[in-house]
């Protein structure tokens, strides 16, 4: 059932895994959009902010059942994922035993992470076998549209589900994207972190390559910044280069994650090996926590 403004009554109470840069602004979105939304995160302290701002707080995975339907996880990677669903008291031990079923049947999961079409799969299935439905839904847009309800959401799964969802992403971003199979939402963010790696690499080597020749990043930047090449990326990331402040948004550890997954994925392309390798390099040169724009201060040979 849908009220006139277009929300699906049925799916007004949310559990939500994951407290991270990303899981934070989220949850906030949804309290503001009158969802009643119980949280669950490894380091509960974490939980405290959003508890002030109205959340509540469940003590597992597996206890959310009790008070939602529909599940949603926003964790760092595969094994995380895993964690939260096959680990003690995860979302598989509870699954099947959904608050009030008025989310369709046991219930919805639905994964906002980035992680593989396989892990996508895999828990499906196992969910499936439990009555309860699942989407991949990763989101493109960093922690600034995240605040601004502003994420580009891209969703694989059954129709059914992703209709029952589609009301809370109205809520979490300015767009979605329905692409079918399960998996094919995280096969559409893998090809967009992509082109966001090559995107950072670009800009920092054509950054470099002025410097080398005695042009201050500050003046290359200004001229990348007013060109045609500009984009809401390079601007962003103009101040982090300037200011050497790598203050995470988006880790680069998980950009070489994703980077990770796309090769998994079959990303054997000469552009997509090569930017493979920088961020690789990146992380095990200790660049991993810092922001995805560390890329810069890695290829000039500084160290974190
Ligand atoms: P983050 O700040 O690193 O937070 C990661 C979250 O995962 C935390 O809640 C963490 O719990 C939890 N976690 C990690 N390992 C776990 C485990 N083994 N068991 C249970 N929980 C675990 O990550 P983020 O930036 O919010 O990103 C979340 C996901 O969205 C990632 O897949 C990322 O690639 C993707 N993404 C990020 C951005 C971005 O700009 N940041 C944009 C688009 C997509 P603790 O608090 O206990 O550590």
């Amino acid at each position: 059932m849908r009220s006139k403004e277009g929300r699906d009554m049925s799916t007004k109470k949310i559990g939500w895994i994951g407290l991270g840069n990303m899981g934070v602004p989220m949850v906030r979105n949804l309290l503001k959009a009158g969802f009643d939304v119980t949280v669950f995160n490894r380091t509960a302290a974490k939980a405290a902010p959003l508890q002030e701002a109205g959340a509540k707080l469940a003590a597992s995975p597996a206890a959310l059942w009790d008070v939602a339907d529909t599940i949603i996880t926003m964790v760092a990677d595969d094994a995380a994922l895993q964690q939260i669903h096959q680990g003690k008291d995860g979302l598989l031990a509870g699954a099947g035993k959904a608050a009030t079923g008025s989310g369709g049947g046991g219930g919805t999961v639905i994964d906002m992470s980035t992680v593989s079409p396989a892990t996508s799969r895999e828990l499906a299935a196992k969910l499936a076998a439990r009555g309860v439905g699942y989407l991949d839904a990763p989101v493109a847009g960093s922690v600034k549209p995240a605040e601004l309800g502003q994420l580009v959401i891209m969703v694989g799964g059954k129709k059914e589900v992703y209709e029952r969802a589609a009301p809370i992403f109205e809520k979490l971003g300015k767009a979605q994207f329905y692409l079918g199979e399960q998996g094919a939402g995280n096969n559409a963010k893998l090809a967009i972190n992509t082109l966001l790696a090559f995107n950072m690499q670009g800009l920092a080597e054509s950054v470099l390559f002025a410097s080398e020749h005695g042009i201050h990043p500050e003046a290359m930047l200004a001229i990348i910044g007013e060109s045609a090449l500009a984009n809401a990326i390079t601007k962003m990331k103009t101040a982090n280069i300037l200011q050497a402040n790598y203050q995470p948004a988006f880790t680069l550890k998980h950009l070489a994650k994703d980077l990770r997954l796309a090769q998994g994925q079959g990303l054997h392309t000469p552009g997509g090996e090569a930017i493979n390798d920088s961020y690789q390099q990146a992380l095990v040169q200790g660049w991993g926590e810092k922001d995805i724009s560390a890329i810069f201060p890695f290829l000039m040979g500084e160290k974190p």
